[in-house]
């Protein structure tokens, strides 16, 4: 990886829901790369702007590390760092410089499909399983009610039939996955969808014509899809 810092470094998703589309987008402002072997690292070719492929969950800390400039990640991921970061006092470091338009999804609260709905206040002494711990949290703070959130990185879905939890909070999109978990949705935490992420404030100089030209570009493709 070249320190090249008169480059510019975008952080996209390696593999998942994100990664082609941001690529597609980006190709459409113009870019192409050359891949390094090992697929982390792309160079550009035809603009000084180079991608790294990562995890979605490491974007906002390379761009709050100063290790990439932008990133291409669900806001969702921004939001739940963001207040992961807030409880633990940090300062903001990241934020959303553009919506995109694609990677819609909702982190929604969900009970068994057997269950009545009535109001949070029925979580109140519940266990609710999620990977969004902070934006959950939040939320529970917010009405008012004390439930047990139980962290799991992945396969949410599946906690209440494991009887590990009572109720899950988790991405969805069509509502299929909770559908056939025997789910249904009954609250929306959040709205989501893919977001340019950029540091707090402006880029230095070099790299801030270079974003300047990047962002007009982005604007235009924007325009023509939506
Ligand atoms: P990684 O290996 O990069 O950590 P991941 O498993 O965390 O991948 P994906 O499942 O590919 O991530 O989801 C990436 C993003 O896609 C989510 O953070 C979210 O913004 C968006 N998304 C859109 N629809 C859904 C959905 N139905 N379920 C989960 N994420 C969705
Ligand atoms: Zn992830």
């Amino acid at each position: 990886v070249p320190a090249g810092r008169d480059r510019l470094r975008i952080a996209i998703q390696k593999n998942g829901r994100l990664a082609e589309p941001a690529r597609a987008l980006l190709a459409s402002c113009g870019m192409s790369w050359r891949e390094s072997r090992d697929r982390l690292f792309c160079y550009g070719e035809s603009l000084p702007v180079d991608l790294l492929l990562v995890r979605d969950d490491d974007i906002p800390g390379l761009i709050a590390d100063g290790v990439c400039d932008l990133g291409i990640v669900g806001r969702n991921v921004m939001a739940e760092q963001d207040g992961a970061r807030r409880a633990s006092g940090a300062a903001p470091a990241f934020r959303e410089w553009r919506a995109l338009g694609f990677g819609d999804c909702h982190l929604a609260l969900a009970i068994p499909e057997g269950e009545a709905w009535e109001s949070p206040a029925q979580l109140s002494g519940k266990r609710i399983a999620t990977s969004y711990p902070a934006l959950l949290s939040e939320w529970l703070a917010r009405e008012g009610v004390q439930a047990e959130v139980v962290l799991l990185s992945g396969s949410v879905e599946i906690a209440p039939r494991l009887g590990q939890a009572d109720a899950i909070c988790d991405l969805v999109s069509s509502g299929a996955t909770l559908a056939a978990n025997q789910l249904k949705p009954v609250v929306t935490l959040f709205e989501s969808e893919a977001v340019l992420a950029g540091p707090m404030q402006d880029l230095d100089a070099a790299r801030g014509e270079l974003v300047e030209l990047l962002l007009r570009r982005l604007d235009g493709a924007l325009r023509i899809r939506n």
